[in-house]
């Protein structure tokens, strides 16, 4: 059974958040506070964090910090949960790598559609397990990117993305159908994570990051390697 880790101190949206994953059949990890939430993930590290920002004793930017800093939670996928809606705080909380954002008030049925959705593409799929594409080496199945030999640590999503755009090298890709096949769903404020994602990715390819064009009014595209 998987795990997810709420970490929410208003109790009465942990509870409803609780009641609606455990009915779509997760087992259910829970902290009232950001220093609880911290020790639970790193103790127990769940297969999914649905994390506050709003908390008490250390703030939910601080949480998710230290949870993507520790070896032991770094890849774990986050869901971030606030009651703010201002664009600076959606911008800032998708750059900190979050896998998604929900806005409260938010509906539990979205919550557990996303949640499903995460974990969905957290799981590797079966087949090939090993891809190169130029300089790129994906490992399929430990969710482990190369760059030149050398490990880089992308989060699930940025590995799916780059995974998913290498394999279609030269050929434009839709906006909406990354966010369809990414993130299970395509809106306005995903069209913006589609591209705070894009711009992590890479800065963290360095100069092949070069790799990854922005096609103008389509979306995006990696040329072929050179070879
Ligand atoms: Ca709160």
């Amino acid at each position: 059974m998987q795990r997810i880790l709420i970490v929410e101190d208003e109790v009465d949206i942990a509870n409803l958040i609780m009641f609606n994953l455990q009915r779509a059949g997760y087992e259910v990890l829970k902290a009232h506070d950001g220093i609880a939430g911290t020790e639970i993930a790193i103790r127990e590290r769940p297969d999914l964090i649905i994390l506050d920002l709003m908390l008490p004793g250390r703030d939910g930017y601080s949480v998710f910090r230290e949870i993507r800093r520790d070896a032991r939670t770094a890849r774990i996928p986050v869901i971030i949960l606030t009651a703010r809606a201002q664009t600076e705080d959606r911008i800032q909380g998708l750059e900190a790598g979050a896998d998604d954002y929900l806005t409260k008030p938010f509906s539990p049925k979205e919550l557990v559609l996303r949640v499903n959705a995460i974990l969905k593409r957290a799981n590797a799929p079966p087949g090939a397990v090993e891809y190169e594409f130029g300089p790129f080496r994906f490992d399929k199945n430990a969710v482990r990117f190369y760059l030149d030999n050398e490990p880089v640590d992308l989060t699930g999503t940025e590995f799916k993305l780059l995974l998913f755009l290498c394999e279609r090298s030269g050929k434009p890709q839709d906006r909406n159908e990354l966010l369809r096949t990414i993130w299970g769903y395509s809106d306005e404020v995903h069209s913006r994570t589609l591209d705070t994602h894009m711009k992590r990715l890479r800065q963290k390819l360095g100069e092949h990051g070069a790799l990854i064009e922005t096609v103008r009014g389509v979306g995006y595209l990696v040329a072929s390697p050179v070879t």
